[in-house]
């Protein structure tokens, strides 16, 4: 397969929107640029006393707000481009959902099956005592959080780190996705693929696009095949199935497998953890190869693995009807051109994937403000509530029973004002971008969510003013 330049494909996309807005050319290169770029090397010792040499980065993409933020990530495929444009996209991301952070991105280049739970332990305190030496990880500087290949253990054993090496009042806000124990929140971890749940629902939900695609308006009954049954992967097919959509195609590393009858996803999570694999799954047919799912018939396929997976090569083989970007660049620019000439509804992953640095934004609120969501407020909503019922009773004549009382009294907790408030950024952001696409007339999702990302940024670039 060819090797796709990442950072190029997302500013082909960057430029192609670009157009459509007025910032003046300096300013729309300040914006593309990656701010700072830091690269680091250090040895760690394996269990079996040999030495062994990890590169990690970390790369700043936009400071035109503060802190920046974005996830890490472990996968031996790491390199310099692809987390400039992690980077990149995040800044996208953020200024899409209203979300006030600069973007960046974290990356470290190992493959986590080859090393034990302890070396990983090693090189995510070391990799995060590199951070803090060079004031790349802080509460108000740069905020980092979970990606592919890592999750809440490794953001505990960061905050950790920099609770050991800093005096801050603030630490627990120095990462996001930690355990809730550690400051975490309630939704983090299946935040990601809640949100692309709600994308997809927002999506299916538009009649005009549903018309032009041949499709019924709604999520219940649809199709979809899913590449990565990981952390978003899992999450977003299991949203979608508890909304009536029915999984029929699953890619994992070693394979694939596609059900017309439809796959239980609970049953397999079972299934591979017991087996190790997915392969051989109830009545499932085994594919020729993973990359196979891309081909399989389908309404909506779900990407949520890495990066260029669907490529000029074989996009023009690509049968579903909507492709939901839940990973991060799962399109490269020239496919995106193929599959929208026959029609194919692309939901980018600016938008798509967004439910994680929502919830995140969401989890740095808490650590800064010290105070659970819910705590300050959830008692006295639920005597208000029981007070109108109480009336309402004495009105009616009626009396509730324990039941009626609880549900219609019920003050929202942490878990409910996370759910609502990434639900609302979802709708919110979705009806931003189909209103820039009406009116500058495109067919094309992506390039009006970059356009949408491109007017907000640049307006802070134009009115901070450049130092002289
Ligand atoms: P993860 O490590 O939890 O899961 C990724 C899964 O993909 C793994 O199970 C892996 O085995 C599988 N996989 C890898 N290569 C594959 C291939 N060729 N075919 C099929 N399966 C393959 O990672 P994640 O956190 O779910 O991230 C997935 C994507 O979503 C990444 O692009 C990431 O940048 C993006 N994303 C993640 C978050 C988050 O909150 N975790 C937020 C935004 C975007």
């Amino acid at each position: 397969m060819a090797k796709y330049n990442f950072f190029e494909q997302v500013n082909k996309n960057f430029d192609k929107a670009a157009a459509y807005t007025k910032f003046d050319k300096g300013i729309l290169s300040q914006i593309k640029m990656c701010n700072t770029v830091y690269h680091v090397s250090f040895p760690l010792r394996r269990d079996d006393g040999s030495v062994e040499v990890i590169e990690g980065w970390r790369v700043e993409h936009s400071h035109h707000k503060m802190p920046t933020k974005g996830g890490i990530r472990y996968s031996h495929k790491v390199d310099e481009d692809e987390t400039m444009a992690l980077a990149a996209l995040m800044s996208y991301k953020c200024a899409l959902v209203d979300v006030p952070f600069g973007g960046a991105k974290g990356g470290v280049k190992i493959s986590t099956r080859s090393y034990s739970e302890s070396e990983l332990e090693r090189i995510t305190r070391r990799y995060t005592f590199e951070l803090v030496k060079k004031g790349f990880i802080g509460p108000g500087v740069d905020v980092p959080a979970p990606d592919y290949g890592t999750g809440a253990r490794e953001m505990g054993w960061i905050l950790d780190t920099y609770r050991q090496m800093k005096d801050d009042l603030n630490a627990e806000a120095c990462v996001t996705g930690k355990p809730i124990s550690q400051g975490g929140i309630r939704g983090r971890t299946e935040a990601t693929g809640r949100g692309v749940y709600f994308g997809i629902r927002e999506a299916l939900n538009v009649k005009k696009d549903m018309d032009a695609l041949g499709l019924e308006v709604g999520v219940e009954d649809k199709t979809f095949c899913v590449q990565g049954l990981g952390n978003v992967g899992y999450h977003a097919s299991k949203y979608m199935t508890e909304a009536g959509a029915k999984l029929i195609g699953v890619a994992e590393i070693e394979g694939a497998i596609y059900d017309p009858a439809g796959i239980d996803l609970e049953a397999l999570m079972a299934y591979r953890k017991e087996t190790g694999s997915i392969i051989g799954f109830g009545t499932s047919k085994e594919l020729s190869d993973n990359s196979m799912i891309f081909e399989m018939d389908c309404d909506i396929m779900i990407p949520a693995a890495l990066e260029s997976q669907i490529t000029a090569e074989n996009a023009n083989k690509v049968k579903a009807k909507i492709i939901a970007e839940a990973a991060n660049g799962p399109v490269t620019a020239d496919a995106h051109e193929m599959m929208k000439e026959r029609g194919a509804l692309i939901i980018p992953d600016t938008y798509m994937n967004a439910g994680g640095v929502v919830v995140s934004y969401f989890e740095w609120l808490k650590d800064i403000q010290h105070v659970r969501y819910g705590r300050m407020n959830k008692k006295f909503d639920e005597g208000s509530l029981l007070k109108i019922v109480r009336e309402l009773e004495s009105i009616s004549g009626k009396a509730y029973n324990t039941a009626d009382l609880e549900r219609l009294t019920y003050g929202a907790g942490e878990a409910d004002l996370v759910d609502s408030g990434l639900e609302e950024t979802m709708i919110t952001a979705y009806n931003q971008i189909t209103e820039i696409r009406e009116q500058h007339n495109l067919n094309d999702l992506r390039t009006a969510a970059f356009i949408n990302a491109i007017q907000k940024i640049g307006i802070m670039y134009e009115q901070m003013g450049i130092f002289p």
